[in-house]
């Protein structure tokens, strides 16, 4: 039997008893168009949005928008460019509640399959945590508003000024605080390799080659021979998914002569790193995140299971590509050991950290500080990737490169992958995701007050709510 609606009216009781959502208590101000100032900007409406604008309601910071560019149901990589049958993580982890126990996955789960499905679960099937994301947002009511994007954001004295776009035209606000839930890429953009013979942009690029980051018509691949780039979990997701449209050969190559066997980063899942990584030092911090990003990550014994029932699936290793060059009827590929004819390609080749590639903040990403600017020389050319992620405050703020910069910098929360080299992985995997989120309000709410305090000084002289009145010793205001 299906529980879901009890569990939903279970939900929204937890809430009331825990005065949800809090009444809000940011003054009223005006911003330099005269119009109502917002106190924050949430920009991304998938699991960290939504995890930011649950923590927001809940502390009463309720002068917020949360904007998200892609239609309801399509937010974030599950029901778009994810391509796995399951969540890599285990089942039992929480995130997305914050911690009110009628919201994990595991009540929405035993609602919809009862005690003995959830024992019998293994992994989480990835459209379910999409689901389950979904029907989070709907009992917190979250005014996410979708198809609406941000385009720009400036830095105006303190505050930001943000250019959108919505089902209504273009916009622009002005808001106290941005926070940056832009997802995996959110920090950088997809990262593609350079060959030769290849340009992204090209027309025979565009219809053979893709990211794995892309949407892909697989129903288009039955019968055909699909080349795929990368040794990660969505190298073989990808060709997990060409190969069950029936493409007829999938060939995997990788520059490693045997996959990544150990994931380091799993090894961070516990409460003492995720919440007190961030206060580390930053010798200790480069250290733990250079070694693990170092290791490369190996993909799930699923994705490559799924693969390898295949019969027309290979796995080349030790075998890089030196060129891909796509024509009209298929892409060339290149390696040391000869060349391959492929109908199409996709390269699994993960996301760059790189603020400078970020359109929404290249008004400003170049004065905010990066790792790079924290470590020596060598180290940076070392571990260039760890060396390109921003440095962010305590509060996931970016940070002024030079004391000359922007002091609205600092209203600029980044909370998405972005932040995992200064407070390890709380915006980039479910397990920190709660942690990641109280620490995020936590310093919002912080700077609203700190930033207010003369204002809630007057507000404080001002208060005279009488708490005697209904009794004798009551003291009228003008004799006391
Ligand atoms: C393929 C894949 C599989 C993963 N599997 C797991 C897993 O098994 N376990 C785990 O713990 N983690 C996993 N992760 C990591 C992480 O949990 C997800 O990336 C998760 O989606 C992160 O949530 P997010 O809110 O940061 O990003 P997203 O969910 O991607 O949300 C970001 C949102 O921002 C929106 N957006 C971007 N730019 C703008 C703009 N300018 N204006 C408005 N909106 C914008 C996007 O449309 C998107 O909906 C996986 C990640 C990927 C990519």
């Amino acid at each position: 039997m299906n529980l879901l609606i009890f569990l939903e009216r279970d939900a929204r009781r937890d809430l009331e008893r825990l005065n949800f959502p809090a009444s809000n208590w940011v003054p009223a101000l005006e911003g330099p168009d005269g119009k109502p100032l917002l106190d924050v900007l949430v920009v991304g409406g998938g699991m960290c949005g939504q995890a930011a604008a649950f923590g927001l309601l809940r502390e009463g910071v309720r002068n917020f928008r949360i904007v998200e560019r892609s239609e309801r149901g399509r937010e974030g990589p599950w029901t778009t460019y994810a391509r796995m049958d399951t969540l890599r993580s285990p089942k039992h982890l929480t995130g997305p509640d914050l911690g009110v126990p009628a919201l994990t996955f595991r009540a929405w789960y035993e609602a919809r399959f009862g005690r003995a499905g959830w024992d019998a679960l293994g992994k989480i099937a990835r459209l379910q945590w999409a689901e389950y994301l979904a029907w989070v947002r709907k009992v917190l009511d979250l005014p996410v508003e979708n198809r609406t994007a941000v385009i720009a954001l400036q830095l105006a004295g303190d505050l930001v000024r943000a250019d959108l776009r919505g089902p209504h035209g273009a916009e622009t606000i002005f808001a106290r605080k941005v926070v940056l839930a832009l997802g995996r890429d959110g920090s950088g953009a997809p990262r593609w390799p350079e060959f030769a013979s290849f340009t992204a942009e090209s027309a025979a690029a565009r219809s053979r080659v893709f990211h794995s980051a892309d949407e892909i018509g697989f129903e288009a691949w039955k019968d055909k021979r699909i080349g795929v780039l990368g040794a990660g979990a969505s190298a073989f997701d990808n060709a997990g998914a060409a190969l069950e449209a029936g493409a007829a050969q999938v060939a995997l190559f990788a520059r490693r002569p045997h996959l990544p066997q150990v994931n380091k980063s799993k090894w961070t899942a516990f409460p003492g790193f995720l919440r007190g990584f961030g206060a580390l030092d930053d010798a200790r911090r480069w250290r733990f995140y250079a070694y693990i990003f170092s290791e490369q990550v190996p993909p799930p014994f699923e994705s490559v299971l799924r693969c390898d029932r295949h019969a027309g699936f290979a796995l080349h290793l030790a075998e890089p590509w030196t060129d891909l060059a796509p024509d009209a009827s298929g892409v060339t590929v290149t390696t040391p050991r000869g060349t391959h004819r492929f109908d199409a390609a996709i390269v699994a080749t993960g996301f760059d950290v790189n603020l400078m590639d970020r359109p929404e903040i290249a008004a400003f990403s170049k004065s905010a500080s990066v790792w790079a600017d924290r470590v020596s020389a060598e180290e940076a050319r070392a571990h260039p990737e760890a060396a390109r992620f921003p440095y962010l405050g305590e509060g996931f703020e970016l940070r002024e490169r030079t004391h000359r910069a922007a002091p609205g910098l600092r209203n600029v929360h980044v909370y998405n992958w972005g932040c995992t080299m200064s407070h390890g992985a709380l915006a980039g995997d479910i397990p920190g995701i709660a942690i990641g989120a109280n620490r995020l309000v936590d310093a919002i709410v912080r700077d609203l007050f700190v930033a207010d305090a003369d204002r809630h000084w007057d507000a404080l002289l001002a208060h005279a709510e009488d708490e005697l009145a209904q009794t004798p010793y009551y003291v009228p205001t003008e004799r006391r």
